[in-house]
């Protein structure tokens, strides 16, 4: 039952062959296994979650199912669920209890999904390995003495470990994609507007973008297919029809143009990540594909560019966490100046408030100019760089990690090793473009990433691309040991 895609447990609920009930509670015995250990989860309702999957058994009975009613889903605790703790790895929102639904719990509630729990994910979303969780770290099923990677790393162990079947994530660097890669999983970033980020709790808002991870890019499709969609409630979220992202599964990839970015097979790439990339080329090769290669030339430049301008959004959006509005405030204080300090002192995290302070810098009148303005010019030349290079190709693909799940404490004490791992990720970020990863095989016995990025709107053409390497290999139905 684990190991089912989403449309083969649609298919058992809708012949009777298992209830939304029995498998809901199938998954939430292996959370109560697993949970101590992996600390994918921070909050579970098993009262609110079985009440959906009877209502789910109910809208199935009368024949009202659609197609991912009654399959119980995790969502990332940056969304905010009506009811549901929602803690975004912060202490800051330890005890804040959501008011309203993000616009996509409230699809996956009206599509009859089962809200399974919260997953565990680095504060406010601010980091590569969930390490920085108010909550305690997560822990990779594949090595437990590992990071899943992040921000999305509850997330993605819990698919991992197969304590759900998909889960949603948010990516603003990479943080659907790294997990994804560092945990063996698929992770779709969508294109930026295509999926609302209304009731989303923001990092940087012009970056953030919300996405489904599973195990396979058919289940993606589905996935896709309740997250996305126009949101009056958003306003950068685009107003486009609705689209169906299984429609292109099962085309050929005969003549498809693979553009091979020069900078991404360069320094900093782990030798076996490399292999496992060139190998899945090859893959695509025997399927009928040409290789490209193209350059990125200011890739190497997305780093910086993204460390000046997501923290000055960080740095704004942040500071709605005053200890008067929600959220946490210091017991203690002396007066109204002395209560923020120290609200926000106790309420955040050491990353957190190192991006707060070099955003309020970057923002800072004198130094606006020199950091964030021209951080913002040299965006422009990231995403210009994507358009050059679609002009020869159909599609980028390269490693989306430069390793593979790293040692817990590894990359903490030097925070700019810890930001290079989002080397291959960020630039789609900036530009705003889709990227997703696959996975492609192991090296060292860790499981390694492909990723594939997409020019605007894409998306359909890639998961079509993910599910022909999945027809033809079966890395992405391996499981951990002990799982
Ligand atoms: N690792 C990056 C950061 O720390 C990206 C995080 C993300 O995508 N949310 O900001």
């Amino acid at each position: 039952m684990i190991n089912k895609s989403l449309k083969e447990l649609a298919a058992l609920l809708a012949a009777k062959q298992i209830s939304s009930v029995e498998l809901t509670r199938e998954f939430l015995a292996r959370i109560a296994r697993l949970n101590p250990t992996i600390n994918a989860f921070v909050t579970l309702d098993e009262e609110r979650t079985l009440a959906q999957a009877r209502a789910a058994d109910e809208r199935i009975a009368k024949g009202e199912a659609a197609p991912l009613t009654g399959i119980p889903i995790a969502q990332k605790d940056i969304f905010a669920a009506h009811g549901w703790r929602t803690t975004c790895g912060s202490r800051m929102l330890e005890n804040f209890i959501a008011p309203y639904d993000a616009h996509i719990v409230q699809e996956f509630d009206r599509a009859g999904a089962v809200n399974l729990g919260r997953t565990n994910m680095d504060e406010f979303a601010m980091g590569s390995s969930n390490e920085t969780s108010h909550y305690g770290k997560v822990r990779n099923p594949w090595d437990v003495e590992r990071v899943p990677g992040g921000s999305s790393g509850g997330s993605a162990a819990a698919v991992a470990a197969r304590m759900c079947p998909a889960a949603t994530g948010t990516d603003t660097g990479g943080s659907i994609r790294q997990p994804a890669s560092l945990c063996g999983l698929s992770g779709l970033k969508p294109t930026y507007g295509v999926c609302s980020r209304y009731g989303l709790v923001a990092f940087a808002s012009s970056l953030d973008q919300a996405g489904p991870m599973a195990k396979s890019a058919e289940d993606l499709a589905l996935m896709m297919n309740v997250m996305a969609g126009f949101d009056p409630r958003d306003s950068t979220s685009l107003p486009r029809e609705k689209e169906d992202y299984a429609r292109d599964l099962g085309k050929s990839l005969a003549g498809l143009r693979i553009g091979l970015p020069r900078e991404y097979f360069a320094e900093g790439l782990d030798s076996g990540v490399a292999q496992v990339v060139q190998n899945a080329i090859a893959e695509y090769r025997k399927l009928g594909a040409q290789i490209v290669e193209i350059s990125l030339p200011n890739n190497k430049l997305s780093i910086p560019v993204y460390y000046v301008l997501a923290p000055a959004e960080a740095s704004s959006n942040l500071a709605r966490f005053d200890g008067v509005r929600y959220g946490y405030r210091a017991p203690e204080y002396a007066d109204l100046n002395d209560m923020y300090c120290k609200t926000r002192a106790q309420g955040f995290g050491a990353e957190v408030k190192r991006r707060i302070m070099i955003g309020t810098y970057v923002l800072s009148a004198g130094y606006y100019d020199a950091y964030y303005l021209k951080a913002q010019k040299i965006r422009r030349l990231i995403a210009q760089d994507f358009v050059e290079a679609f002009k020869h190709c159909d599609v980028i693909m390269g490693p989306t990690a430069p390793g593979t799940a790293f040692k817990f404490g590894e990359k903490t004490a030097d925070p700019v090793q810890m930001y290079l791992e989002d080397l291959y990720t960020i630039a789609v970020n900036l530009a705003g473009l889709p990227g997703m990863s696959i996975p492609a095989g192991f090296a060292g016995n860790l499981p390694v990433g492909l990723q594939i990025i997409g020019n605007y709107f894409d998306e359909a053409k890639m998961l079509n691309i993910g599910h022909a390497l999945q027809q033809q290999t079966d890395w992405h139905l391996r499981l951990p040991e002990g799982v």
